[in-house]
């Protein structure tokens, strides 16, 4: 493997980090808290169109405290996308509480209303609604919100948007992350934008927010000395990586066009193959495009093993589509609701997809590389249908 390795999403820093970092050097905030992280706050509150917001250590963190303000607690049940990092469903365990797992609707391969609809029902007839509905915006596609709030809404459940993988996102003409009670974004290595770690908490609801701030700083109760007569957490974004995180900011539409370039680039480029269907977009979005993700008909001599393979032999970087939560051993007893009788999307999804390298500093040439690799494999496994190696992949 003589060319350098590409990355699925890598940081891509604009360069201004510097200024924020340098500043808080010279004036010595360095502990937690600070100027950089109101900043910040304000910046990303004003941006998404929410009211406020809370910087935090990751958006794992953010997902907590949304639950814990929603006095989730053992007993309670969670209804939450399956599709998706496992972070979005940890936060349930923290609580004591049992997820249930709504399967993916076809289009925008996020929670299918109709399993959501199913999922509440069944709620009803055993008595017992859940106390909250995550709902998870994967590879920058907004779930279907409407049918979905509108299903909330009507059970009176509050919704926690996980929109950790879509900050920059427009869903019919509202920023996605902003449609719950509570939303999330994700400021890790790999997403959008970074902090290098770090998240956010956002809602229209003030006060909560700021019982927010305070269950992040270990619930410290208004005196001179230490009391506490709630358990904490600490879960503040330090200063210096909230100047990260402002200057992250000032380039988010950048970012956006960029990744969009990208999909663009490969949906044109592999568009020759009927085999191979590129993630729609939901009409009236405006998707981030956070990763290129393509499915490969069930039926293809070609399988999603190959193309990885393929890949990681030229030093690509590329991933299958997240495991199902409801097929995960650690959620083997979870409940679970399909799209539809013997339709179970999010399992399909996983079988057929690929994600490709989808950085925002992706060069041309970088992109050419993995195009190239999966018209190879393309070829070579259209051209070779009855080859032993086709028979062999069969399973
Ligand atoms: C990255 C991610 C998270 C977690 O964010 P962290 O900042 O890494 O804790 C949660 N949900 C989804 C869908 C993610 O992709």
């Amino acid at each position: 493997m003589s060319e350098s390795r590409i990355f699925l999403s890598p940081p891509h820093m604009s360069g201004k980090e510097w200024k924020y970092l340098k500043e808080a050097f010279d004036t010595n905030w360095i502990a937690p808290l600070g100027p950089n992280v109101d900043a910040f706050e304000k910046e990303i509150a004003e941006k998404v169109g929410a009211r406020g917001a809370v910087a935090l250590s990751s958006g794992t963190a953010a997902i907590h405290l949304a639950l814990s303000l929603l006095h989730i607690q053992k007993g309670d049940t969670v209804f939450c996308s399956t599709l998706t990092f496992v972070a979005s469903a940890n936060p349930i365990l923290y609580q004591g509480a049992e997820p249930v797992f709504i399967d993916s609707e076809p289009v925008s391969w996020n929670m299918s209303p109709r399993a959501l609809e199913k999922a509440f029902q069944a709620s009803v007839i055993e008595g017992k609604l859940p106390k909250a509905v995550i709902v998870v915006n994967l590879y920058g596609q907004s779930s279907k919100m409407e049918e979905i709030i509108e299903i909330c809404n009507r059970y009176e459940v509050p919704m926690i948007e996980d929109a950790a993988e879509s900050l920059g996102t427009i869903y019919k003409g509202r920023a996605s992350g902003t449609f719950g009670k509570f939303g999330i974004y994700s400021f890790n290595g790999n997403k959008i934008l970074t902090t290098s770690g770090g998240g956010v908490l956002i809602s229209d609801d003030v006060e909560e927010l700021d019982k927010a701030r305070f269950l992040a700083t270990q619930a410290r109760d208004p005196a001179p000395h230490y009391q506490h007569s709630t358990m904490g957490f600490n879960y503040r974004l330090s200063n210096l990586l909230a100047g990260v995180g402002r200057a992250q900011l000032e380039v988010l539409e950048e970012r956006v066009a960029a990744r969009r370039m990208i999909f663009e680039t490969y949906k044109n480029k592999l568009n020759e193959f009927p085999d191979i269907h590129f993630m729609e977009e939901l009409t009236d979005t405006h998707s981030n495009r956070w990763l290129s993700t393509f499915t490969i008909n069930e039926g293809a001599g070609v399988k999603v093993k190959n193309i990885l393979e393929a890949l990681n032999r030229e030093n690509i970087e590329a991933r299958p589509v997240w495991k199902p939560l409801h097929l995960q051993p650690l959620f083997h007893k979870a409940k679970y609701f399909a799209h539809k009788k013997g339709e179970h999307i999010a399992e399909s999804l996983f079988k057929t997809g690929i994600c490709l390298p989808s950085g925002s500093s992706l060069t041309e040439v970088e992109q050419q590389r993995v195009i190239q690799c999966i018209k190879d494999v393309m070829v070579h496994f259209n051209s070779k249908r009855v080859d032993y190696k086709f028979l062999e992949y069969e399973v």
